[in-house]
């Protein structure tokens, strides 16, 4: 029996066992992928207070190292389902099933899709959601990045110190991404911002060929090696649906002091409503949840 299970090792869940441990409570971490979350598809941070450029995969790294430090338990599967077992909760991963008196949901979202053809038939094949991840993959090839968000116009970027071309494809003119990586953007010869333009379909016989583009002008075709998209997240929560209570994005409802519908079922992270979804909010809402779940397990103790 676990003091605290923490569902997610990405910014919030680290955090959140990091303040766990410090607080003496047992602490079991469950991730059914790398330690990480979202950061390790960023491949450069900046605003990170304290670690001012560093990568991705170098900042889950010291949070991973930090937990385990201080005695914190990774369990590498991914949860399938929790159900409050008496004042207790039982965690089924696989095969195997756990049992904690609290519960801190850290999962995070996952990444939007344009839901076009070509789309799913050509994943890992020149369609990609981790500029990070497979971008050296394409190296000294033309590509694309769809989105205008942070993620986008960083992965844009990045592709641009690899690739000779990088295609820009956003639905809008302006972009929802921080004015600096606008400037940086603007500024890239290498990036060819292409606006008010939509991705309609992703073509390519076993890889991707190239990609049909709806702009104001018509369609048009851009021969090309790989589409790389970042058009944002969705809530990933439907196995919780049963747990706690979602808000109308399927987001868990709980607002920054992270209390959920069930008592002793914490949200801390982009998992939850939110208004900002950063790795510094993040981990400012696993220190929120460890403390209430410290709090709840004293009060039941009482
Ligand atoms: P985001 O900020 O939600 O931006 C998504 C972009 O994709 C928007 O430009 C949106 O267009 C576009 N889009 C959405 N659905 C689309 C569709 N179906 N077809 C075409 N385009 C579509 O997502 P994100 O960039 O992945 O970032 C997610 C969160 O992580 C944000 O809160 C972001 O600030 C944060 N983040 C922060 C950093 C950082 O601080 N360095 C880095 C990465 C991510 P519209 O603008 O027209 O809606």
């Amino acid at each position: 029996m676990y003091d605290i299970a923490i569902i997610g090792a990405g910014p919030a869940g680290m955090s959140a066992a990091v303040y766990a441990c410090r607080a003496g409570l047992s602490t079991a971490v469950f991730e059914g992928e790398f330690c990480g979350g979202q950061m390790l598809l960023t491949p450069e941070i900046e605003n990170y207070p304290g670690a001012p450029k560093t990568s991705g995969a170098a900042l889950a790294e010291r949070m991973r190292r930090q937990m385990l430090d201080l005695g914190a338990e990774l369990i590498e599967r991914r949860v399938g389902k929790i159900e409050k077992n008496g004042g207790n909760f039982t965690i089924s991963a696989g095969k195997k099933s756990f049992e904690s008196r609290a519960v801190i949901l850290a999962t995070g979202a996952k990444r939007r899709h344009l839901g076009v053809p070509g789309e799913e038939r050509l994943l890992h094949r020149g369609v990609s959601f981790c500029a990070v991840c497979d971008g050296s993959f394409f190296k000294g090839r033309e590509v694309a990045v769809v989105g205008g968000g942070n993620t986008a116009l960083e992965d844009a970027l990045y592709l641009a110190g690899i690739c000779p071309r990088v295609w820009l494809i956003h639905r809008r003119d302006s972009f929802r991404a921080q004015a600096h990586l606008v400037e940086r953007v603007k500024n890239e010869p290498k990036i060819e911002f292409l606006p008010f333009s939509t991705v309609v379909e992703v073509r390519g016989e076993d890889k991707v060929s190239g990609i049909l583009v709806g702009t104001p002008s018509g369609e048009r075709e851009i021969p090309l090696a790989a589409v790389f998209v970042a058009v944002g997240l969705v809530a990933d929560n439907a196995a919780f649906a049963d747990l706690v209570a979602l808000d109308d994005s399927g987001y868990i409802a709980a607002g920054a002091d992270t209390l959920t519908s069930q008592p002793g079922v914490f949200a801390a992270g982009d998992t939850r409503t939110t208004p900002l979804r950063q790795i510094v909010t993040a981990a400012a809402d696993g220190a929120a949840a460890a403390t209430a779940a410290e709090q709840y397990l004293r009060q039941k103790r009482a």
